[in-house]
């Protein structure tokens, strides 16, 4: 969702005439996009903001602005510090070059926040997001041959942990049509895949009619574009709400990709009360065996919180339990952070001590591991199809004699796949042929056609 609004904010300051630098140092304005989620990540833009305030004592006429979620939590508490002059919510990157023009001619500070987040937003604010939304997108620094679009706005769950309904609103779903008409314009500039974002994704419903369109009908829908090739989505809830449709429409579309990120939280029914997910450990496991049933290649990622309140080394044996059923290809495992404002946080005391919660996040991660190094190996001497990222992060120390550098894609179902090859094959469908496999990883050789 983050890289989106970073992709959206880029290209429409550069439809007003802005340009990117590669160095800090070099920039008349430099914008910090933020997440809420775990106070972690806050901390890092706070370390941020400390040493642009020393750039800016040389350089005073240097703009600063804060956007995303942290600007929209903290608001005017973030625009006194001394290094920043614009903060702006999600809700209000629409106006964003216009708040940095402003910002740059009268060098005055900027708030531009939602006051009400928990309220629907307003049809105007409505409309300036879709404009914006249908407007922008393509930043030519994105990964070529890829885009995002969101199909709903903002979360109604509220997990007891998660700030993001306090900060992102309440949900909304974006009307087809304007879906429809966004992946077609991103078809006609070479987009061949596209991943639809919301934050729970599968819920995604709009009447229209007497017809309610959900996740199966637009994947269906964006499915006969032509030029969209692979189609993805993310993040679903676990809940059976059109569930069967969408695995339906995965099984039967070539298009769509045999892949779903579903986090768990937690293998302890007990603590899924407490976090206020809908459903136990026993249902997400059936879940995931209807998944496979109807899609038996699928590839399942998932989340886990360790360290939530009141979580007992039973509880967390349950999480483990859980990991080793379910068989993710991979999972993203996170230390409970509390945030300010949210239930978790006002009714529950944080009493996991740090050490238990990083023994338990090694714990998991070496488990899930396992696992996904058992599924890697799956893929030995196998051609796979990808599409190709760009160079990867060691390119240029894994020249081959040729001189073809390291490239990264990926498989329809998420595997990360390391080869060597020239670079102008970014944004392109190759077949490689796996040869080495981590955890994480699979190497191989391009099969030449
Ligand atoms: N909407 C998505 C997730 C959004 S946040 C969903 O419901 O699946 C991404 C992940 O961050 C969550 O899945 C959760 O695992 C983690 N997370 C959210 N709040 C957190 C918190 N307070 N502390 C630690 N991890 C958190
Ligand atoms: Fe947060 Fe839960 Fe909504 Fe995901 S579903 S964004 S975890 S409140």
């Amino acid at each position: 969702m983050n890289k989106l609004d970073t992709a959206l904010v880029n290209s429409a300051l550069k439809a007003a005439g802005f340009d990117t630098t590669e160095s800090v140092k070099d920039a008349d304005i430099v914008l910090i996009n933020t997440c809420s989620v775990r106070e972690h990540a806050e901390q890092r833009v706070l370390s941020h903001l400390g040493h642009l305030k020393h750039i800016k004592e040389s350089r005073p006429d240097m703009v600063v602005g804060v956007i995303g979620c942290m600007a929209q939590r903290l608001g005017d508490k973030l625009l006194e510090h001394e290094a920043v002059n614009i903060v702006c919510g999600p809700a209000q990157i629409p106006r964003i070059a216009e708040l940095v023009t402003k910002a740059m001619n009268q060098r005055k500070k900027e708030l531009a926040v939602t006051q009400k987040v928990l309220k629907p937003t307003s049809d105007i604010q409505t409309q300036a997001l879709e404009d914006f939304e249908s407007s922008y997108g393509i930043d030519d620094r994105d990964i070529s041959g890829q885009a995002f679009v969101r199909v709903m706005r903002g979360c109604n769950n509220f997990c007891t942990y998660c700030i993001v309904p306090y900060v992102r609103g309440p949900e909304m779903c974006r009307e087809p049509k304007a879906i429809i008409e966004q992946i077609k314009k991103l078809a006609d500039r070479e987009i061949r895949q596209v991943t639809l974002l919301g934050q729970t994704v599968n819920s995604y419903k709009y009447e229209q009619g007497d017809k309610t369109w959900c996740l199966a009908d637009l994947l269906d829908a964006a499915g006969d574009i032509e030029g969209i090739e692979w189609l993805r989505f993310v993040t679903s809830y676990p809940s059976e709400e059109f569930f069967d449709a969408i695995l339906q429409v995965m099984a039967d579309s070539p298009k769509v990709c045999s892949y779903l990120h579903m986090p768990a939280q937690s293998g302890s029914d007990k603590i899924l009360r407490a976090m206020n997910r809908n459903y136990t450990a026993g249902r997400y496991l059936e879940m995931l065996d209807t998944a496979r049933a109807k899609v038996p290649d699928i590839a399942i990622a998932g989340d886990f919180i360790v360290g939530f309140p009141g979580e007992t080394e039973d509880d967390f044996q349950a999480t483990i339990d859980l990991t080793k059923k379910a068989g993710y290809k991979n999972a993203f495992i996170f230390k409970y952070s509390p945030r300010p404002g949210t239930t978790a946080d006002k009714r529950l005391e944080d009493t996991i001590p740090d050490e238990v919660k990083q023994r338990r996040n090694v714990e998991l991660l070496a488990m899930q591991e396992k696992i996904s190094g058992q599924l890697s190996r799956t893929f030995l001497g196998k051609e796979v199809t990808v599409l190709v990222e760009g160079l990867s992060k060691k390119s240029n120390r894994n020249l081959t004699q040729n001189g073809s550098p390291q490239l990264v894609a990926r498989t329809a179902t998420d595997y990360i796949v390391v080869f060597n090859g020239p670079p102008m094959l970014a944004g392109q469908f190759v077949k490689v042929k796996i040869t080495q496999t981590s955890p994480l990883t699979l190497f191989g050789q391009l099969v030449e056609t």
